[in-house]
């Protein structure tokens, strides 16, 4: 036995860890590590390194204050550290993005030089990426039967088993940048608080999850995303409190997640490259310089159900998934602007922003994508709004200016007759036009390609 590092990443939990056991069983010292990367942190908004620090606090405290923070080009820092004390082996959870991948493989460069290794011991997904597959050995293309395989596979979820692991530090080994200094920890995140959520919302909302799901304002989903994104509760332990039957359409959600993780394993470029070739020869208009852009991400288009998911997105550092397809729909379909631009603002802005789940959850929407996902589908953010929040409440909590005017007027309030004094813009398109626009900007793509 000899000592080890437990170098933590996207996986900030004590509970259901597969890194931890490999270290309570193969070392006698183990320290934990986690590095703060200029990389990752320059492309993190407010709210999402808030978050984070709420996730390494809550680590910390749980590990009696021996979480070793370090800041830092990672694979400087890690094996510095393992030189410092001396580790042979260093244990992690496996990520899927291209950066994550380069960064590892540097490491695992620089630590093998010096006889460490780097152990996978762990992923980010419900199952291994590359675990699922077509019978012949390919990946699925499409989410519908990878659906079916992913399914059939979830009796066989294990949960890591609980270890106690009694966590060495090194006191000279801390280091902040003034950048995180400044802020405040997330009140609600790191593990233990998100444990308690899940317990909430599994005894108390999951019931109505199916039927309520797509209404914003209703407090129906998880709001687990950001646990997820950290690591801070793998979907391990939330699958385990499911039934495959009763639970059908949340866990359709959690494969999701893990398809277009599974989709950005094999295609790493898909990050902000389309998917579907065919559509780099569509036509779209620059956001730099845009007055329309701008528009869109400070929720001041003049349609209601957009400019309260911008203004959430301002605000919570999240939105609802069913008004996320509605802002990004509005931003490729209405303003004819690349996904690509709109998703590196949510990334910014968005506590869960993820690699895969964002770029994908935009190809999707924008029908870039291989899924079965028609660029045709063009939602109409009125009628959206109407049948989604049908009084209005969830457009009245983040659109100050709509707070008098009568529901029947919420989404079309350009027809109410004192909308001249509200202070809220004119729609700046008209989207019946930009949907004509939409369809043959469409046209000519297909006609070039032929
Ligand atoms: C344009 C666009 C961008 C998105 N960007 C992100 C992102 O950066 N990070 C992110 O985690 N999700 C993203 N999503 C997916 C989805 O909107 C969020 O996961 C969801 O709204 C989070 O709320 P919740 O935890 O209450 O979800 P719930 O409905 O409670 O779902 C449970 C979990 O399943 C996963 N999930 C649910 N829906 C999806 C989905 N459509 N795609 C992938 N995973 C899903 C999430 O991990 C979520 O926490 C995006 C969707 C769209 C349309």
């Amino acid at each position: 036995m000899s000592a080890a590092l437990v170098w933590f990443r996207r996986d900030l939990r004590m509970a259901d860890n597969y890194a931890l056991v490999r270290a309570a069983t193969e070392s006698s010292t183990t320290y934990g590590v986690f590095v703060l990367d200029p990389v990752v942190l320059k492309s993190a908004g407010e709210l999402r390194l808030r978050y984070l620090l709420s996730a390494l606090f809550d680590l910390d405290e749980q590990m009696g204050g021996r979480l070793n923070i370090l800041y830092g080009d990672p694979s400087k820092e890690v094996t510095n550290l393992c030189e410092v004390v001396g580790a042979e082996r260093v244990y992690i959870s496996s990520d899927v993005s291209r950066y994550s991948k380069w960064r590892d493989s540097r490491t695992r460069d620089a630590l093998n030089e010096r006889s460490v290794s780097l152990e996978v011991c762990d992923y980010p997904t419900t199952f291994e990426p590359r675990s699922i597959h077509k019978g012949d050995g390919t990946p699925y293309q499409v989410f519908t039967p990878y659906l079916r395989a992913w399914t059939a596979k979830v009796p066989e979820v294990r949960s890591a088993p609980k270890v106690s692991v009694k966590w060495e530090y090194v006191p000279s080994q801390r280091s902040f940048p003034s950048k995180l200094n400044a802020l405040a920890p997330y009140e609600t995140g790191g593990e233990r608080k998100e444990l308690e959520k899940l317990d909430t919302f599994v005894q108390s909302t999951l019931s109505r999850y199916e039927s309520e799901r797509d209404f914003p304002a209703k407090f129906a989903t998880s709001k687990l995303s950001a646990a997820l994104h950290f690591g801070v509760i793998h979907p391990r332990t939330i699958v385990s409190k499911l039934d495959v039957q009763a639970h059908k359409r949340f866990l359709s959600e959690l494969c999701w997640r893990d398809f277009f993780a599974e989709t950005l394993e094999h295609h790493p470029d898909s990050s902000w490259k389309n998917l579907n070739g065919a559509f780099d020869a569509l036509e779209v208009l620059p956001a730099s310089g845009s007055a329309n852009f701008e528009a869109w991400k400070s929720g001041m288009t003049g349609y209601p159900i957009v400019d309260a998911g911008m203004r959430q997105l301002l605000r919570e550092g999240y939105i609802h998934n069913r008004v996320r397809m509605i802002v990004a729909s509005f931003l490729v379909k209405d303003l004819h602007i690349h996904w690509n631009e709109g998703a590196k603002y949510f990334f910014e802005c968005l506590i869960d922003g993820d690699v895969a789940s964002n770029s994908h959850g935009w190809q999707w929407v924008a029908g870039t994508g291989r899924d079965a996902a028609p660029y045709y589908r063009i939602f109409n953010p009125t009628t959206q709004g109407k049948r989604f929040d049908p009084n209005g409440e969830y457009v009245k909590r983040y659109v100050e200016e709509l707070q008098s005017v009568p529901e029947e007027f919420v989404h079309e309030p350009w027809l109410y007759v004192d909308f001249e004094g509200l202070g809220y813009p004119f729609p700046i398109v008209d989207h019946q036009l930009e949907r004509i626009e939409a369809l043959r900007r469409l046209e000519s793509m297909k006609r070039d390609a032929l």
